[in-house]
């Protein structure tokens, strides 16, 4: 049976109320990585797994010099791909990733990145929180990424209970109205890297904590 979350009317309440002021914080946000197109946002962001996006950017101009199209990048070398991401970590299994990514964009989408949900996952190397990224930020498109900052603050203020990206997404989107979703994840994360940490969240300078339920909170030093 599909899952179908029904949110309680005070986890709307909270969810809009924590957006809210999210937007006042971070009235214009975008995702840290740089790109030009849609091909650069989707191969950097497979490439942004498990380093931060600061490496990413420092790494990706020698590679889309290089290899500047999803054609170029089909036929490329893997080691001297390896070579040029090697720097961000995991690189041989991210060079299989975007490089099969590339491929498929060739093959079976005339090297145009698709602007949906369903032809993105299709993409080998690309999963949901890939495609919604690029989804929301390059084509402006109504869609949740979840990652590690999104599914832990959406626990802490109560939205989901569950641990499932997939789930938590819709979640998300059910206390949300459609034309909000694309600017949900990048608030949630941005919140995650300056206040709402994984270890010791800054609660004491937290303006959400009159909204936020999260029972252990760190008290002011
Ligand atoms: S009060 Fe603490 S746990 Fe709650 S949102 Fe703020 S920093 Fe996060």
């Amino acid at each position: 049976m599909p899952y179908e979350p029904e949110p309680s009317e005070l986890q709307v309440k909270r969810a809009r109320s924590i957006l809210r002021r999210l937007k006042l914080r971070y009235p214009q946000i975008r995702t840290a990585l740089d790109y030009r197109n849609p091909f650069e946002l989707l191969t950097s962001t497979i490439v942004s797994a498990q380093t931060t996006d600061e490496n990413v950017n420092r790494a990706m101009p020698a590679l889309f010099a290089r290899y500047p199209t999803p054609e170029d990048l089909a036929q490329a070398n893997p080691e001297e791909v390896e070579q040029l991401i090697y720097s961000t970590g995991f690189y041989r299994q991210k060079t299989t990733s975007i490089l099969s990514m590339a491929t498929d964009l060739v093959d079976r989408f005339n090297g145009v990145v698709p602007d949906n949900l369903d032809d993105l996952v299709k993409l080998r190397g690309v999963g949901r929180k890939t495609a919604s990224v690029v989804l929301a930020e390059a084509f402006n498109k109504p869609a949740i990424a979840v990652d590690t900052h999104v599914k832990r603050l959406a626990g802490r203020w109560d939205l989901t209970s569950s641990t499932d990206p997939d789930k938590i997404e819709l979640d998300l989107m059910a206390v949300y109205p459609r034309r909000q979703w694309a600017g949900v994840s990048m608030r949630y994360i941005q919140y995650g890297r300056d206040v709402c940490t994984a270890k010791k969240p800054a609660c004491f300078d937290c303006s959400l904590v009159d909204l936020c339920p999260f029972e252990d909170k760190t008290p002011a030093p």
